[in-house]
């Protein structure tokens, strides 16, 4: 149990709301973020906090407006007094060709994966530096560190993440109890993951089962789906004071697809 202070963005479903409640089941007290029905978020939020016996709460801010960033931020100091942990786990896609690509979508993209990051980073670090503990950590992807066709908003995003994390890390280095991390998970399971199963099963005309092997085996992911759960343990790791010497780090979560990418051809 660690009893800290955290904001997880995108954290009204698919791995952020898994680490909303890991973190809760920790003893962390949570500033959820992200969109959604309304019902839905308090439900999560009253669940969270009554299971857990932590204070849960959520601001809708939207990270793609800079200003709304530093409101989120603020409205975490508000309730809990500090900020101890930030995830940045928000994200929006769209699917083009660089040829293709509308601007006004590539500016979004990059303001809620990257902007939105930087300016919750500058938020928190100096209440972090005057306490001298802080966890900071960064969600890149696999395709933070190669390229599929079709989704450069995204992975730019991912491989920004990582010279954001070390760009961070280096300006923590000094301080013992800061650390700044990123994770590159493979596919996981997630409401966004169900979507594009759903489309490609539409697309091929194939059972749920067959267009979930199909995706899977498309990305070299030879396994299943990586459950949300497990992303969450891992950050919940990255949180502890046992992992202080971890900085600066990029971390597969992805059953050794960026190890063996010559292998699988991806
Ligand atoms: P998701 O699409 O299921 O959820 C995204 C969350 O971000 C939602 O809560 C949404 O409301 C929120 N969000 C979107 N735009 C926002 C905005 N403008 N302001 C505030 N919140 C906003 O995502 P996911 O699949 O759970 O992915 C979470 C993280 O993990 C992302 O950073 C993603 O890149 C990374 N990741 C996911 C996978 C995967 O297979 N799902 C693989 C690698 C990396």
């Amino acid at each position: 149990m660690f009893r800290r202070n955290a904001i997880v963005t995108g954290s009204t479903r698919g791995i952020g709301a898994a680490i909303a409640e890991a973190l809760a089941a920790e003893g962390c007290n949570v500033m959820l973020n992200g969109f959604g029905d309304v019902e839905a978020i308090e439900k999560q939020r009253a669940r969270l906090s009554d299971e857990y016996d932590v204070y849960v709460a959520y601001c809708g801010a939207d990270l793609g407006v800079e200003s709304e960033c530093d409101t989120l931020a603020s409205a975490a100091e508000d309730v809990f007094g500090q900020v101890d942990i930030l995830v940045n786990n928000a994200v929006i896609r769209y699917f083009h060709n660089i040829d293709d690509f509308p601007r006004e979508e590539w500016n979004h993209a990059l303001a809620v994966n990257v902007t939105a990051p930087f300016i919750l980073t500058q938020n928190v670090l100096p209440g972090m530096r005057n306490r001298r503990w802080g966890r900071i950590i960064n969600f890149s992807s696999v395709l933070g560190m190669a390229a599929r066709s079709g989704r450069s908003d995204y992975i730019v995003s991912k491989h920004a993440m990582l010279g954001l994390t070390r760009s961070t890390a280096a300006e923590v280095r000094d301080v013992e109890g800061i650390t700044c991390n990123a994770i590159c998970p493979g596919s996981v399971i997630t409401p966004n993951t169900e979507k594009k199963i759903a489309e490609l099963a539409d697309e091929l005309e194939l059972s749920s089962d067959d267009a979930r092997a199909t995706f899977l085996s498309r990305r070299g992911q030879s396994r299943d789906f990586i459950d949300p759960a497990r992303v969450a343990q891992l950050i919940v790791f990255l949180c502890q004071d046992s992992s202080l010497d971890i900085t600066g780090a990029a971390l597969p979560i992805d059953q050794g697809r960026s190890a063996t990418w010559l292998e699988f051809g991806q």
